[in-house]
């Protein structure tokens, strides 16, 4: 019979959403009653454009896997077209349509620019084809165009956001999806192997960073389980300390969507009526809220995308541009136990702790005054978990160009942060060995040591100092601004 007599299917296109649990356009794909299928347009070269780390990519590819077999067993095939790079999918997936009669397509949306320009190219191509797009914000808990402040702009500062999406969520929040029904029709073969064998061979990620990782669905939803039952009621007060592991390292499976923010927050919501878990969840929920601020800030103002700061006045601020610093930041070599440790983190391992992000992007932007925006690539490169909008966004306050972001004038040291956050010098050790024989007092500032190490370098930048000339910097850019 003809490809075009077939019975129309509906289609569900997998993008950042990896999963099958709290995913919105498979439930009501599912829900729908024509066949489902499934599609994923693999785009090798779009992540090498946007800097996407290796590791990651690795990641993605074998929760691709999963997915692709856990479908299968649900009776839904998941189809792989390698695409390329974003401008070729429109036409693919024009093709596809033609070929697997089509009649809507369920997705979830996604806000950053170039994904934006994707989809309304995909949109107007499925709309000349009598073919539906329903989207879903199955990616955040609060849709970002939904709330606005007072003057009917969006929110620019979190206090304010956090409560007005608690508000939202309280009175709307998301239910647990109703529960998934089988594609009408048995079980079918995942036939997207090969080409996702072919694509982890052009990779090279090697076994000492992919063992450390567990990819997929599964396994985040254990992770998270985990971390509800042992990390959360301890959560508050434990999270800063990087030696501890005391936060979820779910930001992986966050940003690749194998899990949904829907489940984390469904997971965490009982603990709150808990008087031993309550602050640990009420702390881990605002972070979940800092995800959808961060997403909501990228998607109503879209020049961030193009590598705009935020504030517009520091757009005059003249950067360092000392390659040799930079390399030194970039390998762990700043003679800053705290900075180094935190560097050498992420390169051994593809990830990094909070509060060493916030202190290593701190001082690469007022230490070295080196522009944020080759930390944020940089970061990209080598981030697991790398994802647009919070990087972005972190990078930004760390820098203070950004919306929210911390006061330029506040420059943490990262002597003190590392005597506050590792006193005994715990995670320093772990990373940086040629300190491991210095004492807790001296570790944090091993110059001052009473017999420095001879194979740690000194440090690249004094911290005294920075301050006064990072303020005059900010102030200088201000004037010029005005003066234009
Ligand atoms: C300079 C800088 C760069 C960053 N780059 C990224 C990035 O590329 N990808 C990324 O997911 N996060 C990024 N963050 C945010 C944060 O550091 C990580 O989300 C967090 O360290 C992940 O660890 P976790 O999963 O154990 O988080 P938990 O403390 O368990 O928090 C739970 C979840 O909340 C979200 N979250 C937590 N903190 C933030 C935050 N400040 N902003 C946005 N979402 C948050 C994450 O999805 C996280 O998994 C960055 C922060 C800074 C300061």
């Amino acid at each position: 019979m003809p490809e075009t007599t077939s019975p129309a299917t509906v289609l569900v296109w997998y993008r950042n959403d990896l999963r099958v649990h709290e995913h919105a356009a498979l439930t009501a794909a599912l829900a729908d009653g024509r066949p489902v299928r499934a599609l994923y347009m693999l785009c090798e070269q779009q992540w090498q454009r946007h800097g996407v780390a290796p590791l990651r990519s690795w990641y993605v590819l074998q929760s691709l896997r999963e997915l692709g077999e856990t479908l299968a067993r649900m009776g839904v095939p998941l189809d792989i077209v390698n695409a390329g790079d974003f401008a070729e999918v429109p036409r693919l997936l024009g093709k596809y349509l033609r070929e697997h009669t089509v009649a809507r397509i369920y997705c979830g949306r996604e806000y950053p620019l170039n994904e934006l320009n994707r989809d309304r190219a995909c949109a107007a191509l499925a709309a000349s084809a009598g073919v539906e797009i329903v989207g879903f914000d199955h990616a955040v808990l609060v849709p970002p165009k939904l709330l606005m402040s007072g003057q009917g702009t969006p929110y620019t500062v979190f206090t304010p956001y956090r409560r007005a999406w608690e508000k939202w969520l309280s009175a709307h929040g998301p239910l647990p999806a109703p529960t998934r029904r089988r594609n009408p029709g048995s079980s079918v073969l995942f036939a997207g192997n090969a080409l996702i064998d072919a694509a982890l061979s052009g990779l090279a990620v090697p076994e000492s960073l992919t063992s450390k990782w567990q990819p997929g669905e599964l396994s985040a939803r254990k992770q998270l389980r985990r971390f509800i039952d042992a990390g959360l009621s301890g959560y508050r007060q434990r999270r800063d300390y990087p030696a501890l592991a005391a936060t979820s390292v779910l930001s992986t499976a966050l940003s690749a969507g194998t899990l949904s923010v829907t489940e984390c927050w469904l997971a965490a919501r009982p603990a709150l009526q808990d008087a031993a878990s309550r602050e640990g969840a009420e702390c881990w929920i605002g972070e979940l809220a800092w995800r959808d601020f961060y997403r909501q800030i990228m998607a109503n103002f879209p020049r961030l995308a193009r590598g705009e700061a935020f504030r517009e006045d520091t757009r005059y601020i003249q950067w360092s541009s000392d390659n040799s610093r930079f390399q030194a930041w970039c390998e762990g070599r700043t003679g800053y136990p705290l900075v180094d440790a935190a560097q050498r983190q992420l390169l051994q391992t593809g990830w990094m702790h909070n509060r060493l992000r916030m202190v290593s992007a701190m001082f690469l932007s007022k230490h070295l005054f080196i522009d944020w925006r080759r930390g944020e690539e940089f970061f990209m490169r080598h981030l697991i978990d790398g994802d647009f909008a919070a990087n972005n966004g972190g990078w930004q306050w760390s820098a203070s160009t950004g919306t929210d972001a911390a006061p330029y004038f506040r420059v943490f040291s990262p002597i003190r942060q590392s005597e506050r956050f590792d006193p005994e010098g715990e995670f320093i050790r772990r990373f940086v060995p040629e300190l491991a024989g210095l004492s807790a007092k001296s570790i944090h500032a091993p110059w001052r040591a009473p017999v420095p190490p001879d194979n740690y370098p000194q440090p690249v930048v004094p911290h005294e100092g920075v301050k006064e000339r990072v303020t005059a910097a900010f102030r200088a850019a201000r004037t010029m601004m005005e003066s234009q």
